[in-house]
This record gives C-alpha cells, structure tokens and sequence, in this order.
C-alpha cells in the first residue's frame, strides 16, 4: 500500500471540514485539515453566528418602545454601530481561537494556506506536496455578486458584517434567507429598509402562510416590500447610490446588498484536473456516502448543494468519519429538518409545507392559529404570531409544523422531535401544554381550517 503523509486530507476547515477532521482523528486517523481564511468557515465568521448576534441586536430599540407600556422609560435611544462591529468581531476572534483549540486537542495536522489538488492523492498546500490516502473537500460557498453596471457598489453579507457605519437607507435584492434577515437586521437598527424581490412573495419553497404572514409582518414594521423587480443598475453620486429599478424608478441608498444565493467555491483548486464531477452550478456530485467521481475523493457540506445548512454539514461529516474510519456506512437523512429564518418575527419551520403534504399525501387537515402575544396586549404593537400543523388524515401524523413570531427557531426545534418520531395529531392533543406560553398553542388547536 502507498505510504501517504496523511489517512486524510481536508480541504476548507468549517463546519463540516472540521468535525470530519476531529471524528476522524478521534477513531485514529492521521488527520490534516488546510484552511486559507478563517477557522470555523462561514458559519462563524460571515454566517450564523455574527448574523444571530446582529438580529439579537437589532431587538433593542423596538424592545425600549415596548418596555414603556411595562412602567419603563429611557432617555433617546441613540445607537453606536462601531461598538457592535467590534464586541461582534472580538467574539469571532474567540471561536476561532476555540476551533484552533479543536483541531490542535484531537492532533489535526493544522495548514494555514490554500490547498489544491494536484492528483487525487496529491495537493499543493501553501507550495508544499502533501499526499493523502483519501481526500475530503468542505470548502464552502460565496456569496453571488450581480453583473450589472455598477455591481460594484453593491455589498454581499460578507461585506455587512464590517460595515464601518449603519447605512440610513439600504435596499437588499433577494427574497431567501439572508435577504429576508438582513432586511430586519438593517431595519430593527434604524435603516429605511427597502426589500426588493423578482417574484411575487419572498420565501419561495416555504409555506404559503408563512410567507403572507412574514410579508405583513415585516410591512408593518415599516420595511418597503417591492414584489416582481429588479435592480438594473447602482451608480454612486455625492449623496451615496442611485438605484434604477427594472420599472425605471430610481432609488436611493447608502448601500444596496444582494443576497442572491451562494455559489460553490469549486473554482481553482484542481477539481476537474483530478476528475471530480461538478454540477453546471460547480456543486460537487456526490453519492449517499459523499464519495465523488473520484474513489478516493469526498465533498461534503454546502458544496455538495444539498441543503446550506450548518448541522447537516456536522450531520454529514460525523456520518463520513465514521464510514471512514469507524467501519459504518451510514447515509445522511435529510427528512424532516427543521429550519429558521432569524427575520423579525423569525420562521421555525419543519415537515413539509401544505402544498407539498397535499402533493404527496393527497387529504390533509390544516390547523392554522394567529394571535396576538401576550407581551403585546400591554405594548398594543400590532405583531401577531402564527401557527401551522399539517396533518395527514390516513395515518394522523403531523407533517408539517410552521409558525411566525418570536422564538420560533426554539420552538421548532422541539417540534422537529416529535415529526422524527412519528408523532400523530392525537398525541400532539393528548400532550400537556405549557401556561401561559404561545408554543401551548401547538397542542391544544383543535379546529381545522375549512377544507378549500
Ligand atoms: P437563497 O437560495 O435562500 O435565496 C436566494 C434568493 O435570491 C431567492 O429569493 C432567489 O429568487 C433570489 N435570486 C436568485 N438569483 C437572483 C437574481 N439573479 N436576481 C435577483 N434575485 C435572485 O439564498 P441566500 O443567499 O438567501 O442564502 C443562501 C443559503 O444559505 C440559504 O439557502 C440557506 O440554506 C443558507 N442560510 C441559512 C440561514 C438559516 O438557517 N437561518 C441563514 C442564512 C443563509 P427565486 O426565489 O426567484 O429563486
């Protein structure tokens, strides 16, 4: 047998990269991990975490207002974006500095350089041949940047976690998630926040109601929502940017963001020279195993393109190592996974969507609930919470659970449990519910909605 420097060679330390690397270590791999960036991917550094920080930010001034109707008053709220940009950035420092701790305490061989590949057991790493046994690729998306005259002014999320100011006017183009938060993240901090989306309702793919119900929320809450538009072209002027929509109206801005989607970064590290078959996207093909074109070569994560999500990546990479190197073959079920959207009001969602249940279950029953929190009969805000159970009627099992309103992502997260489980509508009645709390009202709807 060849005598490779290395059991495995990953390439892009994230999410997935770096828990395929620590399990692999842990069942007693030599393991090394290369990373050009930053530790801990894009979940980390320009993803989950510093969005999540950003929207529990953006909460404060509408939470001050609210805190009147509780005998509270403050002076002025008056906001210094810096200070959050920087206590933001020292956080990231130390999960880096945690992922670091990760990879040295389970004896990943850490590379920080780029590496590619220059056969299927050999890669360049920083100029340096390092050869490998097997070979996992976890290198991640980017953001898509517009080709349109003057894309260049515009700015991705990358670039909103370092803005050195809060842009008073920002538009965001896009109707997914990231539009959809950073639309509320801009506007629960202060900006004339303006969406604007090439279809008729953001949010395509989730439940019908969710995206109304958002829609109204985020419209109430003073966000401009501009359905079936583009933005054509961004010129900078003395007073920051001029936007020309796809109508020909023109608005301005201080910054325009798109959130577009993401593309694999498959680009330039000697993919299609080793033989791994991509997508037309340039996502990486792989079987249930993650196993690529190549025998000895995996991908896994959100350049495979199968769901951009932080815990299936982990969920993959914990599946691999252990079919590596633990004697499995374990395949990923990508069933049931429950999603948020950090909007305000945020999305917990998870089960299929009321389209989807009829298409694949033909006679569904639908229990929806709208209400208004109970926080807000003091604070007499207009938010309202709603609540969603999709219901097979053969079998009974819920099969679908979607809400709007705060803590949804929490609340969800439960739910999910129960849909693994196979929970039936019954069983979600027959289940105590908690006193006064709005996720009570996931067991104890009873009604359906009419049957359209
Ligand atoms: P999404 O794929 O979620 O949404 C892309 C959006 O951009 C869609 O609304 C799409 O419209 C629109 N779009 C695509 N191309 C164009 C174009 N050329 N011009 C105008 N609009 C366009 O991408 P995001 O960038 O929002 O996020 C990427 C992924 O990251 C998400 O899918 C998700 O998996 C992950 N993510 C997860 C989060 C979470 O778990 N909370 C948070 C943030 C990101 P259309 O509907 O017409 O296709």
């Amino acid at each position: 047998m060849a005598d490779y420097d290395f059991d495995l060679f990953v390439i892009g330390a994230g999410s997935g990269g770096v828990r395929a690397s620590r399990m692999s270590a842990s069942y007693g791999a030599r393991v090394a991990i290369a990373e050009e960036r930053f530790l801990g991917g894009t979940c980390v550094n320009v993803g989950c975490i510093p969005k999540k920080l950003f929207s529990y930010g953006a909460h404060y001034a509408e939470d001050a207002d609210d805190a009147a109707a509780y005998g509270w008053s403050f002076g002025q709220p008056d906001l210094h974006w810096p200070t959050l940009i920087e206590n933001k950035n020292r956080e990231i420092t130390r999960l880096n500095g945690i992922y670091r701790n990760i990879l040295e305490s389970n004896g990943v061989t850490l590379f920080e350089a780029r590496a590619t590949l220059v056969d299927a057991h050999t890669l360049d790493v920083g100029g340096e041949r390092v050869t490998a046994e097997t070979i996992l690729i976890a290198v991640g998306g980017k953001p898509q940047v517009p080709s349109i005259p003057g894309g260049e002014h515009a700015i991705v999320s990358d670039d909103a976690f370092y803005l050195e100011e809060r842009p008073d006017r920002v538009i965001v183009v896009g109707g997914g998630y990231i539009a959809v938060e950073f639309a509320s993240i801009f506007s629960g901090y202060g900006a004339e926040t303006t969406l604007v989306y090439r279809r008729d309702l953001f949010l395509r793919g989730f439940d019908i109601d969710v995206r109304r119900h958002l829609a109204g929320q985020m419209a109430d809450k003073g966000i401009d929502l501009v359905w079936n538009e583009v933005v054509d072209r961004i010129e900078a002027t003395d007073d920051g940017l001029r936007a020309t929509l796809g109508s020909g109206e023109v608005r301005a801005a201080d910054q325009v963001m798109y959130a577009i989607g993401r593309t694999p970064n498959t680009a330039n590290i000697g993919l299609e020279e080793a033989g791994v078959g991509l997508t037309p996207g340039g996502a990486v093909i792989v079987d249930d195993y993650f196993r690529t074109s190549v025998d000895n070569i995996y991908a896994l994560g959100d350049i495979i393109d199968r769901y951009q999500l932080t815990p299936v990546a982990i969920g993959e990479a914990m599946k691999l190592a252990s079919n590596l190197y633990n004697g499995t073959r374990l395949a990923m079920d990508y069933a049931d996974i429950p999603t948020a959207v950090f909007s305000n009001p945020p999305i917990g969602t998870v089960g299929l969507t009321e389209e989807d249940a009829r298409a694949r279950h033909g006679d569904v029953v639908v229990y929806r609930s709208e209400f208004r929190p109970l926080r807000h009969t003091l604070t007499g805000s207009g938010e309202r919470t709603m609540m969603k159970l999709i219901v097979d009627r053969a079998s009974d099992r819920v099969v679908g659970c979607h809400m709007v309103g705060p803590d949804a992502g929490e609340i969800i997260q439960g739910i999910a449990i129960a849909l693994k489980c196979g929970a039936t509508k019954a069983q979600f009645d027959a289940t105590v519910g908690i006193h006064p709390t709005a996720a009570e009202e996931l067991v104890t709807m009873r009604e359906p909605v009419a049957a359209t």
